[in-house]
């Protein structure tokens, strides 16, 4: 009898006590809008402004509704608009593309080298297409930051982070969303912090942040928040800035900031588990195991391999045998886009747009998730599962 993986891939952890308890207390003054607060309190809401920007190292900070909407926030407070052009990942998620189409402007999409990041050649080679980069750090890969930072900078392209899988990462020490103009974060349950929905937009640029909370919907009350800049930033595009409401609330707010104390401590957690599957998995004959550079400092949260110049039959069969044995993986090379794992030409509304190289790499990613319910002995098994099938379909091929 093969052994079989009976656990969830998709079951979070509770929340932390604190959380509960900060939760309730919210619950019981029932003042879960953000600007309502009563004589000299702060509400939430502007405390885990106060303290993201502080854990990033960031001067501005602004709590949205989502992780899309602060993308597309970043979008419009640069001045992004219909028509408009906008680098972006063509390995990446849905919503990447889906902020830059929210906001009438369309996707010129770069290819993914072998290591799953953006590949710099064809950015350099693209770098006169747009101004603005949506930089997605795709399932928590870094790219050579610096040399990206250079290509863009001497292009004159601003660069926005998307840093959906990147929360708690960095790049040479400097947290990942720091690197660009504008870091974009999101806390939806399948992220590094989970209150449902919600997204962290940052910024050291006070015109950009003023812009953004504007938009976020401040009606006229920025004056209580406590990482935005002075009133007379606001007073300089009040005017002119619209209202598109996205705030974040309070109860979500307060359940996100403790969630962040924790963070570092998770972050070590996931790594723990994604380096018993690596290390399972290295050596399977027709695997790659995606290696990490050393200025990256990671979080495990999902792990990827190449199944690389396989047919398509045979890592389907990879993935429907996985299946069989309790391990769900997902895969990017895939006809039709199937739960999230939809590619640059599953998104029609974007001008078609042809990278033979990128398909060849697309057609060889496979992901999983890496959720901290598992035990160490949990991820030890799957990758012997992972690697029995590999060696099977591998070997018959
Ligand atoms: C989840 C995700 C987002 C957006 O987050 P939401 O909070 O769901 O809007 C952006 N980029 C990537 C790569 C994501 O996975």
């Amino acid at each position: 009898m093969s052994e079989k993986f009976t656990g969830s891939f998709t079951q979070q952890e509770a929340l932390p006590e604190a959380a509960i308890e900060a939760a309730l207390q919210v619950l019981q003054h029932g003042r879960l809008h953000r600007y309502n607060v009563v004589e000299g309190e702060l509400g939430e809401t502007a405390l885990l402004e106060q303290e993201f920007a502080a854990q990033v190292g960031a001067k501005y900070c602004l709590a949205v509704a989502s992780g899309g909407y602060a993308m597309a926030t970043a979008l419009r407070a640069l001045g992004v608009g219909p028509g408009d052009k906008v680098l972006t990942n063509a390995f990446t998620l849905a919503p990447v593309p889906g902020s830059i189409a929210s906001v009438g402007a369309e996707p010129v999409f770069v290819g993914v080298s072998e290591d799953l990041t953006i590949d710099l050649e064809d950015l350099a080679a693209k770098a006169d297409q747009a101004r603005v980069l949506m930089l997605s750090h795709m399932r928590g890969h870094l790219c050579d930051m610096d040399r990206l930072m250079q290509i863009c900078d001497s292009a004159g392209i601003t660069v926005i982070e998307d840093c959906a899988h990147t929360m708690g990462a960095a790049w040479n020490g400097v947290a990942s969303g720091r690197q660009g103009k504008i870091g974009c974060y999101s806390c939806q349950t399948y992220k590094h912090v989970n209150s449902g929905e919600g997204g962290l937009f940052v910024t050291d640029d006070e015109e950009l942040a003023a812009r953004a909370i504007m938009l976020s919907g401040s009606y006229m009350l920025y004056e209580r928040h406590l990482a935005a800049p002075g009133p007379e930033v606001f007073e300089r595009v009040k005017y002119e800035t619209p209202n598109i409401s996205g705030r974040m609330d309070n109860l979500r707010a307060a359940i996100l900031r403790p969630q962040l104390r924790d963070l570092d401590a998770q972050v070590a957690r996931w790594n723990a588990r994604y380096q018993k599957i690596e290390a399972g998995l290295r050596d399977t004959p027709g695997l790659t195991v995606v290696e990490r550079p050393e200025a990256e400092t990671y979080v495990g949260s999902s792990i990827q391999f190449l199944l690389l110049d396989w047919s398509a039959e045979a890592v389907a069969e990879v993935i429907k045998r996985c299946a069989a044995r309790g391990v769900e993986l997902k895969w990017f090379g895939g006809a039709e886009p199937a739960g999230f794992t939809s590619r640059y030409d599953s998104w029609r509304y974007a001008r078609a747009q042809s990278l033979p190289a990128s398909d060849r790499i697309l057609a060889g990613i496979v992901d999983m998730r890496v959720p901290l319910t598992f035990s160490l002995e949990d991820c030890a098994q799957i990758a012997r599962i992972i690697r029995a099938e590999v060696m099977v379909v591998h070997q018959a091929g």
